[in-house]
């Protein structure tokens, strides 16, 4: 199954954007366009979202949590883990689990922090994700930008902390290489059927690959750009009116997941793989 995950902000969100202080909101149809859709064919996801948006569309987060998604943090102002101080990051994290768990009346588990910008070194980050009772983050992406990213990110789940697993974005590899697909820019950038062949890939290898969409992406074509510059004007518009038919078809075509359901499936893997352990310890010692 893919995991199949939204980041819901509101494109001036984006750090594509130039930071002008319009703040206009309307992302509100285009969340509701994904909840009909994951609806109509039967599928779940997991909402990666914006605090300070689920106050702005409690009605709509609350139906989001109602029809059985996962509702997961994407801090409360999307605020850049490497710009900001430590202490604001905290807070926002801690102000983020806070509104979305009061108007969703539901547990939050799950971070991803805003564009990508955590650091593998950030211990500050994961001990204060631990302590706030989060049991997964999907920040660390295991590719350079000029954004965000590191190649010394593992592909791999992995530990951060005892109680918290780290459940990379998806890129391929091909021996050292590595190729981001499966979401957003990327998903616009590659032709659908690289996509589906990488899909495809990874699912015969049990792993579960994560598309990821901001309701953004549904309706640039009819706005005009905001990014800054001519390479971000690139990334957050190439094949703008792409975005929703290949959506529409990954969801039609291919089982979702949430990432609190794969967590879980990870956890499950890691207890059987700890209860093995000692057994072999044992086999071993009582043959020496
Ligand atoms: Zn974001």
């Amino acid at each position: 199954m893919i995991c199949l995950t939204f980041d819901v902000e509101e494109r001036f969100h984006s750090h594509l954007t130039i930071a002008d202080g319009q703040r206009q909101w309307s992302a509100g149809d285009s969340i509701k366009r994904l909840v009909d859709l994951l609806e109509e064919q039967g599928r779940t996801a997991t909402f990666f979202i914006v605090g300070e948006l689920a106050e702005h569309y409690p009605t709509l987060i609350r139906r989001i949590g109602d029809a059985g998604f996962e509702i997961a943090s994407h801090s409360y102002s999307h605020l850049k883990m490497d710009a900001a101080n430590r202490r604001a990051c905290e807070a926002d994290i801690t102000r983020s689990k806070q509104v979305l768990e009061d108007i969703s009346g539901r547990s939050i588990i799950g971070y991803r922090a805003p564009s990508w910008t955590a650091q593998w070194t950030d211990a500050w980050l994961w001990d204060h994700l631990a302590v706030l009772g989060f049991r997964y983050d999907s920040s660390l992406f295991p590719f350079r930008t000029q954004l965000y990213g590191s190649f010394s990110n593992s592909v791999y789940p992995s530990r951060l902390r005892p109680d918290l697993l780290e459940i990379p974005p998806t890129v391929a590899t091909f021996g050292p290489l590595r190729i981001p697909f499966g979401g957003g820019f990327y998903l616009r950038l590659h032709p659908m059927w690289t996509t589906r062949w990488l899909l495809r890939r990874d699912l015969a290898r049990g792993q579960s690959p994560i598309v990821y969409v901001h309701p953004w992406e549904l309706d640039i074509q009819q706005s005009r750009p905001i990014e800054s510059g001519w390479l971000n004007r690139f990334i957050g518009n190439y094949n703008a009116d792409q975005t929703w038919p290949r959506l529409t078809e990954l969801v039609r075509d291919y089982p979702s997941q949430t990432m609190a359901n794969l967590c879980q499936e990870i956890e499950v893997n890691e207890h059987a793989a700890s209860r093995n352990v000692p057994r072999q310890v044992r086999t071993k010692s009582r043959s020496d």
